[in-house]
């Protein structure tokens, strides 16, 4: 085996398209031949669009790994959730709204390559980091841009200001945690606490926790991460189960009994709020 030289400096220039997997919590010089490289631009890096991944189909449960154990809070001051990833007025909810003041200073989460920095109507000023675990995270309703496309952010660095741009209700910022253009539920990986804590340096992601629909963006869901491929596919198991519907059953009781909402079973069941269910009918019930 070769002897590993752990002190080797970095180079001084570093291509853009080339990184290695680094933890930035521990040292930049630390530049481990162990560590594997990976080129996050080689697919669907695209300046123009928020959702480049269109056409690809990602496969759940869903794989996610940190090589750190933090992340880097996206504002500075303590974090107040205003609203939470979940259905909201009718409509999903993609991320979660962390208030502030606009002018508020906005900062990348984790080490990556900013790919997009620019208005899209919605979510106004917008600045999209991607990372190189696969996860992009998208910083919107911004003020100020504080970075251009294509340029290297660390975790920590500053990415512009926050504000009240494109269709926000009052200044907060509204993140979004994607992979590959999917949704994630932030709160399933991070904690938005004092602590910046990430849930697990090896996240399981099921279907459920990137559905808005089977969440309440005005309270947090009950977060179990599943640390292992067989804890996921155990949990998938359990997530299903059948309902056969009694006498003076209504489909707000069976929510409330399946402690699903209304709206999940209507979706699941391809069935209207407001269609009559009979004695006897089966109802797919998915947690
Ligand atoms: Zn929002």
């Amino acid at each position: 085996m070769l002897p590993l030289n752990l002190n080797a400096q970095k180079p001084k220039t570093i291509p853009d398209t080339f990184f290695t997997l680094v933890d930035s919590t521990d040292t930049k010089e630390n530049n481990s031949p162990t560590r594997f490289s990976v080129d996050i631009k080689k697919e669907n890096w695209d300046n123009t669009v928020y959702n480049p991944f269109k056409e690809m189909v990602v496969t759940f449960p869903l794989k996610l790994e940190f090589k750190d154990s933090t992340y880097h809070s996206p504002i500075g001051k303590d974090k107040v959730i205003t609203s939470r990833f979940g259905w909201r007025r009718g409509r999903p909810h993609k991320g979660i709204d962390i208030d502030l003041i606009t002018g508020d200073s906005i900062y990348a989460m984790f080490d990556g390559i900013v790919r997009m920095s620019r208005y899209t109507s919605g979510h106004g000023r917008t600045v999209v980091v991607r990372h190189y675990n696969g996860l992009e995270t998208v910083y919107a309703h911004l003020s100020k841009y504080g970075v251009k496309e294509n340029d290297t952010v660390f975790k920590g660095s500053y990415l512009g200001k926050g504000g009240v741009s494109g269709n926000a209700r009052g200044s907060h910022l509204h993140l979004v945690v994607n992979y590959k253009g999917i949704p994630i539920n932030p709160e399933y990986l991070f904690k938005f606490n004092k602590d910046n804590l990430i849930r697990g340096d090896e996240l399981w992601v099921t279907k459920k926790w990137t559905r808005a629909i089977a969440h309440n963006s005005k309270r947090q869901s009950k977060i179990t991460p599943l640390f292992t491929e067989g804890a996921a596919l155990a949990s998938l198991i359990k997530e299903r189960s059948i309902y056969v519907v009694k006498q003076g059953d209504t489909l707000s009781r069976i929510s409330r009994r399946n402690n699903v909402s209304i709206a999940s079973i209507c979706e699941v069941n391809a069935i209207r709020r407001n269609a009559v269910i009979r004695v006897g009918q089966k109802l797919l019930i998915e947690k």
